[in-house]
């Protein structure tokens, strides 16, 4: 397919928070602020993007586990946007999700988690841009399948996706600095 432009999707399953959230982090508290500013810094370049934000919390329906899939009207609309963007463009999905300062990957701004086999080269130039603009490392971690269903069902729909886990505690210009790198790195993919 030629001149074919890229649109995103960026999922944000564990978007709805509870009272109880605060004390088990039943919801992903930067999930939905880190999808918008991805968004918003991909309108910037001219990439088109929707934001699909959970409506039910975790500890009633993950939406990220098989589950959900034909079950959930989240999941339902994530097909249906596929659907209907594929028409016109080449998607790509990142599902976006965040982890206290507390988590085992406290010392990481950014973690990719990726549900296929090898990480692909699209992915990991995108983690190399990152880490490269914050001077830090970041984790990619692969072979996550079964657990990260938003992701299986795109790969096997042929859709390339991709899962960012976002640190909490992330100050505001260092999620600024990798919505940047993220998009950047898009543009690249999309003018190849
Ligand atoms: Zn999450």
């Amino acid at each position: 397919m030629e001149n074919v432009s890229t649109f995103v999707i960026l999922t944000a399953p564990h978007a709805r928070c509870t009272a109880t959230s605060h004390s088990n982090h039943s919801c992903d508290f930067a999930a939905l602020s880190a999808a918008n500013e991805l968004s918003k810094a991909l309108d910037s370049v001219g990439i088109e993007s929707i934001v699909l934000a959970g409506d039910i919390n975790r500890e009633t329906t993950d939406l990220n586990r098989a589950v959900a899939r034909y079950t959930t009207d989240f999941r339902e609309s994530l097909r249906m946007e596929v659907r209907l963007r594929s028409r016109k463009h080449e998607i790509i999905v990142l599902d976006v999700h965040s982890y206290p300062q507390s988590s085992k990957w406290g010392t990481y701004p950014i973690v990719f988690l990726y549900a296929g086999g090898r990480v692909p080269q699209w992915a990991d130039s995108m983690g190399m841009a990152i880490s490269n603009e914050l001077r830090k490392p970041i984790t990619i971690l692969d072979n996550l399948g079964q657990i990260n269903d938003i992701q299986d069902e795109m790969h096997s729909l042929g859709i390339r996706a991709i899962l960012l886990e976002f640190n909490e505690s992330n100050p505001r210009d260092v999620l600024l600095r990798i919505t940047r790198s993220i998009t950047q790195s898009l543009g690249r993919l999309a003018s190849v």
